[in-house]
């Protein structure tokens, strides 16, 4: 027996219990991995605390990241040992995740630990750093480089957001970093920001047209947000789009784009293609200072899972929640 997040639907209450099962009660799978560690993402508190449909069937194992060691893999792809590291893919939505302290998954949903980082570290980056590392890659795929001028960062409070100014600063990128916070200034410029803007210039309606500032932007806040970041990146800029904190509308014209010949990338990492990971895994092992790394992840026992789930619906945590499952 081994404990889990085990989360059930009681009418159309969820009730989450932290409780002991046994691989009997696991999905279906070719691969056992001993977890080590997990993550707490708002879609993982949104689910275990039913704020939202997260969950797709019940019972359910919630945690849409983990990392840890492979106990056995009867496809022969792993061996008794590897590290691994599995995000997305709809564990944790539509098949058991990571807040199990064993998971039996598919062995074509992991990707072996990058050189460089632990498991803990690999679950510090979790979804949300591997979403800012698609951005970045994908600013720089658009031909986006530290040359051709500033990169804006919006939501720069949130896991998606350090991540992405971390990386940026740390490729040689000048980033100017928004968020509604003043507090969190100096925190993101230790990151790496050369400037913090307030969440206020850019959630408000705006022009469809306004100066050409930005080179890139990597937004994970959606909405009025997108549409001024759009409207102010400069001619042949490239806006990559993640996120939608502020909401999923985008009330924007196609000034921008017929205008100015900007183009936006739309990010999904959760079934981004398993085979390209690898790549990207070893660009956050290789790029992100191991500082900025440790300031950007805190850990939580097992045990004070459900408890963190209500505090981060609360917006009372500050930064990323990594959970110890070992
Ligand atoms: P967080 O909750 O950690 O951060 C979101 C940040 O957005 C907040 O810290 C805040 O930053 C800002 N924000 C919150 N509410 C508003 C608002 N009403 N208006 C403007 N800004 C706001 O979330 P993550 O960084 O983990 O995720 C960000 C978004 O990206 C989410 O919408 C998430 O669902 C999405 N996401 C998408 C993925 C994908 O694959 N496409 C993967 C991972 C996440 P501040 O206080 O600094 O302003």
């Amino acid at each position: 027996m081994f404990n889990a997040v085990w989360l059930e639907q009681d009418g159309r209450q969820t009730q989450a219990t932290l409780r002991q099962i046994s691989e009997s009660d696991l999905d279906a799978g070719d691969t056992l991995v001993k977890v080590e560690w997990s993550t707490l993402n708002f879609k993982d508190a949104l689910a275990i605390t039913g704020r939202s449909p997260i969950a797709k069937k019940f019972p359910l194992v919630p945690g849409i990241d983990l990392a840890g060691v492979v106990e056995s893999c009867s496809t022969g792809t792993w061996k008794p040992g590897d590290q691994v590291v599995l995000t997305g893919l709809g564990y944790g939505e539509t098949r058991f995740g990571g807040l199990s302290q064993h998971a039996r998954v598919s062995a074509d949903s992991l990707v072996a630990l990058p050189a460089g980082l632990s498991t803990q570290q690999a679950m510090g980056v979790g979804t949300a750093g591997f979403t800012a590392m698609l951005c970045v890659d994908a600013l720089e795929r658009h031909g986006v480089t530290p040359e051709s001028g500033d990169i804006l960062v919006t939501g720069a409070g949130g896991g998606v957001g350090g991540f992405a100014i971390a990386l940026l600063a740390a490729k040689g990128f000048r980033v100017v970093a928004v968020s509604g916070r003043e507090s969190e200034a100096p925190r993101l410029k230790a990151l790496g920001a050369a400037e913090v803007l307030g969440r206020a210039e850019f959630s408000e309606p705006g022009k469809p047209l306004a100066k050409e500032r930005w080179a890139g932007v990597v937004d994970s806040v959606g909405s009025h947000t997108l549409a001024n970041a759009c409207a102010s990146t400069r001619r042949g800029g490239v806006v990559t789009a993640c996120g939608l904190a502020q909401g999923m509308d985008f009330p924007a014209t196609v000034a921008p784009f017929i205008l100015r010949a900007i183009t936006l990338v739309g990010i999904d990492s959760v079934y981004f293609p398993v085979p390209a990971r690898k790549e990207l895994w070893q660009r956050i092992a290789r790029d992100l200072p191991p500082a900025a790394l440790t300031s950007l992840f805190t850990t939580v026992p097992l045990a004070q899972t459900l408890a963190a789930a209500v505090q981060l619906m609360a917006g009372q945590v500050s930064g990323r929640l990594v959970v110890d499952m070992r």
